[in-house]
């Protein structure tokens, strides 16, 4: 170790110097590194990052850094990002009920079936994709919430997880079978302090739609007054709300009726000006979620997809053949709530709305308003193709970065402690081979991921598609 330069560091590298010391807490400093920190700044080349107690201690020119002792990571040729979000999952683990013969296999005497290694290799499968928050919108409280407690108590190798347990909505209407129903005020208000006492959400997930959602048929929606009712009920205890639409015009009644983000941005038709002025205005959160959608025709059309390495390493084989074949043979993808009279079109009316749910998110982006990333999916590399949809958009790399990681943490209400690379935050974040603003598929190039400042070690996680070798040496 040099000897100490006194001169030449700020408060936080004194800080820093004192505090190092136990080998078990011994720093990280990745120098020389390109910095891409997630606020939407430009990068930084040559900087040093300095990770210690699970937070960035020290981010600056890699001059700073130059004789701090710790372990070293040369950074040189490589960038760093923040640990990516995905905003909205609803993790694996969970069979649904048997009553309806359309529905996936696995329930008996409808109840639930929770299958914990499901959930967990879901959750490394995040963990492995440089995933390192997700929030959960919808989930049967017996498969998520043991997990979550468990990732807290530091006993379960996974990303932070945030997790709404059962969302709430209106009999018959969407997700139902994973909701609390009510159906009115105040009679609803004891169902909701039931929700609130047992699961403790910490964002509040409603579903406000009468279209549907795709191509099935129309469903009844909760009376708006009800909304109002519920948000006011969470935000009162001090939960943010976030809303499953997929129009305009219900998506602005919602906002109206005080939500605090969007689950999903609207899909059925181009946004009005006035919509997407008024997203930049009041600065509202909009989960992206094309990736759920596009991959329905992304596997008829490019079924060798399922051959990436994020793939491959993420999913169980038997289901990688499962679905080749199922395309192969001409069949369509099991929708699993919906009849396979519904399924045709559904991939039909995914690929036509698609892109048009992409050009309103890219819309929103430009005009200032705040795009966050979530696929609707259970898996990490789903959040990786949410990326290259947003840039497929036309959105910039950095603002896709950015929609990763910093905005995630917004539409959570963690951008105070989560989501960017800068001092005194939760040191989450991922080492890249090469430049993901000259194509943001270099987010794949991983060579490390850390969740608070811990270096994720791949060989131990409990990846679908069997052990990984750690990437980087
Ligand atoms: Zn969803």
């Amino acid at each position: 170790m040099k000897k100490h330069r006194y001169a030449l560091p700020g408060f936080a590298v004194l800080a820093a110097l004192m505090t190092s010391g136990a080998a078990s807490g011994e720093p990280v400093i990745i120098d020389h590194v390109t910095l891409i920190d997630g606020t939407g700044r430009a990068a930084k080349p040559d900087s040093a990052v300095v990770v210690e107690g699970g937070k960035f201690t020290v981010v600056g020119p890699s001059i700073l850094a130059r004789d701090l002792p710790g372990r070293r990571i040369d950074g040189t040729g490589k960038y760093l990002i923040p640990g990516l979000f995905d905003v909205h999952i609803h993790l694996a683990g969970f069979s649904p009920l048997a009553k309806d013969k359309d529905r996936a296999p696995g329930s008996k005497d409808g109840k639930w079936v929770v299958d914990r290694k499901e959930g967990e290799q879901a959750l490394a499968s995040y963990l492995y994709a440089g995933v390192t928050t997700v929030l959960d919108v919808g989930n049967i409280p017996e498969n998520i919430l043991p997990l979550r407690a468990d990732e807290r108590a530091g006993k379960l190798l996974a990303p932070h997880i945030f997790a709404t347990g059962n969302l709430v909505t209106y009999p018959g209407s969407h997700g139902t079978d994973i909701a609390v129903n009510v159906s009115s005020w105040p009679e609803a208000e004891a169902q909701l302090q039931q929700q609130y006492d047992s699961q403790h959400p910490d964002v509040l997930k409603i579903t406000y739609d009468d279209e549907g959602w795709g191509s099935r048929p129309l469903i009844p929606i909760l009376p708006k007054d009800l909304l109002q009712h519920i948000v006011e009920f969470y935000n009162l205890h001090g939960v943010r709300t976030t809303v499953h639409v997929s129009n305009e015009s219900r998506a602005l009644e919602a906002i109206y009726s005080g939500v605090d983000t969007l689950a999903h941005t609207p899909i059925q038709g181009p946004l009005t000006e006035g919509f997407v002025q008024m997203a930049a205005a009041k600065q509202i959160p909009f989960a992206t979620t094309m990736m759920i959608g596009d991959n329905y025709s992304r596997l008829h059309e490019h079924p060798e997809y399922l051959d990436q390495p994020l793939y491959a390493a993420t999913m169980k084989p038997e289901e990688r053949s499962r679905l080749k074949k199922l395309v192969a043979d001409g069949g369509e993808t099991a929708l699993r709530n919906s009849k396979p009279l519904y399924q045709r079109t559904w991939r039909r009316w995914m690929k036509t709305q698609t892109p048009i749910l992409e050009d309103n998110l890219r819309r929103i982006d430009e005009a200032g308003g705040v795009i966050a990333t979530g696929t609707d999916g259970s898996n990490g590399a789903g959040e990786q193709r949410e990326l290259e949809l947003l840039a497929e958009a036309g959105v910039p790399p950095l603002h896709v970065i950015k929609a990763a990681t910093y905005n995630g943490a917004r539409f959570i209400g963690k951008q105070e402690t989560m989501g960017s690379i800068e001092e005194g935050k939760i040191a989450d974040a991922v080492l890249l081979s090469a430049d993901p603003l000259a194509d943001i598929g270099n987010c794949k190039s991983i060579l490390m991921v850390m969740k608070a400042g811990e270096i994720v070690d791949e060989s131990k996680l409990s990846l679908a598609g069997g052990p990984q070798a750690r990437r980087m040496p």
